[in-house]
């Protein structure tokens, strides 16, 4: 005679154990997160191009921004360890200030002596300054920097971020013009630190005349930013010369005085959306792991400027 066949009825209680199994393996409400902080920060656009590669790339993460004033930067920070973030961006006024609440700095935030993006490595906070590799991306698509002749307007954040990394990158020279004559020569004097044997520092009067020689021409002062879209950079424009390459670091608007004249007379142009999208790129790849589409980020970006525009 066959064995009896056993089969048992699953019950409701059963289902909605068997339910509450699969949710708890399925469903994560607690996201990582991000953040920039600063002061003010409203107007700052990150948020928009580093939630698209998030969104693009499936990744359940945040990025927040967060208006920090200077006297509660260290509570800032502490809370962001407490809460377990992943790392931030510090933008104005907290690029310098914030290294004293980290844990230790990778060198070029050493040398630049500023930080834009921290990292959190097991329970530790690490310092690093992405700015000047993210121009650096962007330069190298069009220029190798190794033993090239660089002119580079300003002497601020931007520029000492971009000049270490050319330092270290194997600028040939590099010419700092500056309004302030202190701030130029700081720089210089950094930019020795970094291991650029050949760097000279000029003070900016009038127009400034670019040598035939240069090869990389930067604009890394705040010439040209919103709403100041008409600024002019004071330099002698007939000295932009076809084959130049031309780098402006604004942002917004992407197509500056600078890029527009340098285009019509032949240079070859590199916009400040790529340094923004490029340092990105690398923060999120230091936060996440995961290797971020630059084009989904810009795409994001353009659509921001785009609707301020309208
Ligand atoms: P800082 O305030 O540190 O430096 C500003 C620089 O611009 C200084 O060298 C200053 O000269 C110079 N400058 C400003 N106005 C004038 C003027 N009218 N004439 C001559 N020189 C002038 O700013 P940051 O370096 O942090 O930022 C500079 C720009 O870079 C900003 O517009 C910012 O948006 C942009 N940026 C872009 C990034 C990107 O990803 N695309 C990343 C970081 C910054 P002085 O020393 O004489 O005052």
């Amino acid at each position: 005679m066959p064995a009896p066949v056993e089969f048992r009825v699953e019950t409701r209680h059963d289902l909605s154990q068997r339910g509450a199994a699969a949710m708890t393996r399925t469903l994560n409400f607690k996201q990582e997160l991000t953040a920039v902080l600063g002061k003010p920060v409203a107007e700052n656009p990150t948020q928009v191009m580093v939630e698209a590669a998030y969104r693009h790339h499936g990744l359940q993460w945040r990025y927040l921004t967060i208006e920090v004033d200077p006297l509660q930067l260290e509570d800032a920070v502490r809370g962001a360890r407490a809460m377990g973030f992943a790392g931030f961006n510090c933008t104005i006024p907290h690029k310098v200030a914030v290294v004293p609440y980290l844990d230790d700095l990778a060198e070029s935030a050493r040398l630049i002596g500023a930080v834009n993006c921290v990292v959190r490595r097991g329970g530790r906070l690490i310092g690093e300054n992405t700015d000047g590799r993210g121009f650096l991306t962007s330069l190298r698509s069009l220029v190798d920097p190794r033993g090239r002749h660089v002119v580079m307007f300003g002497a601020g954040g931007a520029a000492r971020a971009i000049g270490v990394e050319l330092a270290l990158a194997g600028a040939a020279r590099i010419v700092v013009v500056n309004r302030g004559e202190e701030r130029g020569r700081e720089l210089a004097a950094v930019l020795g630190r970094a291991g650029l044997k050949d760097v000279q520092c000029i003070a900016w009067q009038g127009r400034y005349s670019i040598p035939r020689t240069a090869e990389v021409v930067i604009n890394a002062t705040s010439i040209g930013l919103f709403p100041d879209v008409d600024a002019e950079l004071p330099i002698e424009l007939d000295s932009l010369l076809p084959g130049m390459v031309v780098a402006d670091v604004i942002p917004n608007p992407p197509r500056t005085r600078l890029i527009r004249s340098a285009e019509q007379r032949g240079c070859r142009v590199i916009d400040g959306l790529g340094m923004l999208v490029n340092q990105g790129v690398i923060g999120i790849k230091l936060w996440t792991g995961t290797d971020p589409d630059p084009a989904v980020m810009r795409a994001a970006l353009e659509e921001v400027f785009r609707s301020q525009e309208r």
